[in-house]
Order: C-alpha cells, then sequence, then structure tokens
C-alpha cells in the first residue's frame, strides 16, 4: 500500500511550531540529533501539495519527544500543538477545515461542536487521516483512525500531545474558554483509533 501523503503546510506548520517553542537553535539542535538534517533550515513550502510522507511527520514528533526526553515532553507537546494550530490559522486554515467558517453568531454548544465537525473533516479531506466527531452525551468525541503523530510508535500510554493541544488552541480560538480536551485511546498505545475527549462545558 502507498505510504499516505500529507500535504506540506502540514509538517511546515508544526515545524514553525517547534521553532517558536523551542528557538531555532534548538530546533537545529533536535533535527540533527535525530538525523533529520534534511529538515534543518528547509522547511516544506507553504502550500497544499501532498508531499511529506506520513513516517516524516512522525519522525519529526518523536524527534521532538526524544530530546526533552518521556518526562519533559508532554508540556512541550501541548505547547506545540497550540502553536501549531496558530500557524495553521493564519497559514492554512483549509488544513483544519476552518477556513471561512462563520462562528460570531453561534451559541457555545454550536461554536464548540461545530469546530471539532470542521476540525475532524479538515483530517479526513486535507490531511487523509480518516475522523470523525462523535457525540458521547455527557462530552464530545473526536476519533481518527489514522494518525499522523503516532504512525508507526508503540507506546504505553497515549502519546499524541501535539494534536490535543491543537484541539485546546481550535476550542479556545473558537469561543475564548478552556476546554477539558483528553487522549482517552492512542494507536501506539494499541488501539483501534486515536481518540479525544472533549467537554461540553468550558472548564468552570
Ligand atoms: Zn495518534
Amino acid at each position: 500500500m502507498a505510504e499516505v501523503m500529507l500535504p506540506n503546510a502540514a509538517l511546515r506548520t508544526l515545524l514553525l511550531a517547534v521553532e517558536e517553542v523551542m528557538g531555532d537553535k534548538g530546533t537545529s539542535a533536535m533535527l540533527n540529533a535525530a538525523g533529520l538534517q534534511r529538515f534543518v533550515g528547509n522547511y516544506p513550502p507553504d502550500n497544499m501539495n501532498d508531499e511529506v510522507p506520513i513516517s516524516d511527520y512522525a519522525a519529526v514528533v518523536k524527534a521532538i519527544e526524544d530530546f526533552y526526553g518521556p518526562r519533559g515532553a508532554k508540556a512541550f507537546m501541548l505547547r506545540i500543538g497550540r502553536a501549531s494550530f496558530d500557524y495553521t490559522i493564519q497559514e492554512q486554515p483549509a488544513i483544519l477545515g476552518l477556513a471561512g467558517v462563520a462562528l460570531k453568531l453561534l451559541p457555545m454548544n454550536l461554536k464548540v461542536k461545530t469546530t471539532l465537525g470542521s476540525f475532524a473533516k479538515g483530517m479526513t479531506d486535507t490531511l487523509h487521516e480518516p475522523c470523525h466527531l462523535d457525540d458521547a452525551g455527557d462530552a464530545w468525541l473526536i476519533i481518527k483512525d489514522e494518525c499522523g503523530t503516532c504512525h508507526g510508535r508503540t507506546t504505553d500510554k497515549p502519546m499524541c500531545h501535539t494534536t490535543t493541544g491543537a484541539l485546546q488552541q481550535a476550542l479556545k480560538w473558537a469561543s475564548g474558554q478552556d476546554f477539558d480536551v483528553v487522549e482517552t485511546d492512542c494507536r501506539a498505545a494499541g488501539a483501534s483509533t486515536c481518540t479525544w475527549r472533549i467537554g461540553k462545558e468550558p472548564r468552570g
């Protein structure tokens, strides 16, 4: 089976977010340490052409994790995920299905539902990572059948913190509020999907 290819902008926005959090020297050191020299000062172009192998995207995520070590990585990955959402909204909002989505006049619950639904559609249509939104009654579920963050990985607990951060920031962007976002299942940890549980009400 041919490898899933992600748009150039997906890896570009991740690397820009890494640079914001780690600085350009830190980013180069991290890429060098992981044998990913080919990306140093050489980010994919800002376009939606599907030219990034999903394994390259996953290799960059693993490189960040390895650089910080297992205990330090999560907080940084969440920050990188939040920053990557901001770059995505600025540069290529279509990646997350959020180009031209009108939220302003919607009530809070519809802002959240519309944002998560758009996020799932963008993941599916643009990132080629099948994703859907489910209503679990007291929470929303974002469910991914393929995941560039943990592609090819094996871990003992959920590890897709950059996506968790991106979801947190998407809801903050949409509503001005903070929501609880927890990855409950992860393909790297043996589940068939990567699944996030998202509170329906803002964090009190
Ligand atoms: Zn994952």
